[in-house]
């Protein structure tokens, strides 16, 4: 698919060793933008940006670890150097550490999940937010893109999620919140929900914490790709600067 308005931006990707930051990472790529890799995994980030550069894009490889401020704070320095100032980011690393009942869970699983997927996504937000008021002062498209879940509404069926879904009513909440400042700013805030995207996200469970949770009978649906998540980020960061896309729920079809 191509997207107009693309080719250019200087794009910050968090998660994208993969998943979807990683399919995120190769459309922004793809369009022309230059995109830095943010995750723990280096041969991850190097192979990825192995490919974008043989593909014809630039991409830049950074190892940070979003639940360490030090890290974070290396890896802005690191862009900033080679790249210069951000104008879209997007929070894509997450966690999803579930467990079948509160008083089984780890409460060390419950910090790491938190440490990541909330307290992470603020120390980016704020690492960059200079950045995107910069750019946007200067005529440029800015945005903030953020990777919540439908587990910040609901999730009939998982009763081991709450933690996780109270991780992503955070980053939901934050999302909407935040436009008080950004938007009078020109810097666009968006939030976008999945439903079931198929990525590497269970592979943190046991096998014993899948079965209990989805049980034997997988759901009737089928996950979306992490390719039709990035074709919403590409999508809503593509539209003409005046139009923030500011909540969107991204669901398989058959998934109700
Ligand atoms: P993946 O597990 O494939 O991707 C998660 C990414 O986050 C990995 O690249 C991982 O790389 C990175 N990451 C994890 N912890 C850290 C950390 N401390 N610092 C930096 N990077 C980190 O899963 P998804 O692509 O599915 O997940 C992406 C987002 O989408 C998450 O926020 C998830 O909650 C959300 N989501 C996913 C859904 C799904 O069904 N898959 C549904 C709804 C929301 P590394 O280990 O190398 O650091």
């Amino acid at each position: 698919m191509s997207y107009e308005n693309l080719a250019g931006r200087t794009a910050v990707v968090t998660g994208a060793a993969s998943g979807i930051g990683e399919a995120v990472a190769l459309t922004l790529a793809a369009q022309g933008a230059k995109v830095a890799l943010l995750a723990r995994r280096s041969e991850r980030l190097d192979a990825l940006a192995e490919k974008i550069r043989t593909d014809g894009g630039q991409a830049l490889p950074v190892v940070a670890d979003v639940t360490d401020g030090a890290s974070v704070a290396a890896a802005v320095d690191r862009i900033h150097d080679v790249y210069g100032t951000v104008d879209l980011v997007v929070n894509s690393a997450g966690i999803g550490l579930l467990s079948f009942s509160i008083e089984d869970a780890p409460v060390d699983d419950l910090q790491r999940m938190i440490d990541t997927n909330v307290t992470g996504v603020l120390r980016v937000t704020g690492a960059f937010a200079k950045d995107l008021k910069e750019a946007a002062a200067q005529g440029r498209s800015a945005d903030l893109v953020s990777i919540s879940s439908v587990g910040a509404h609901h999730l009939p069926g998982f009763p081991g999620a709450a933690v996780y879904g109270a991780t992503k009513a955070a980053v939901t909440h934050l999302s909407a919140l935040l436009r008080a400042e950004f938007g009078p700013q020109d810097v666009r805030v968006t939030n976008i929900e999945p439903g079931a995207v198929a990525t590497e996200i269970a592979a943190h469970l046991d096998e014993e914490t899948l079965q209990k949770l989805v049980g034997a009978t997988p759901p009737a649906y089928g996950p979306l790709a992490a390719e039709d998540l990035a074709d919403v980020v590409a999508y809503v960061t593509s539209r003409p600067r005046h139009v923030n896309l500011r909540q969107i729920i991204v669901l398989p079809t058959k998934m109700v």
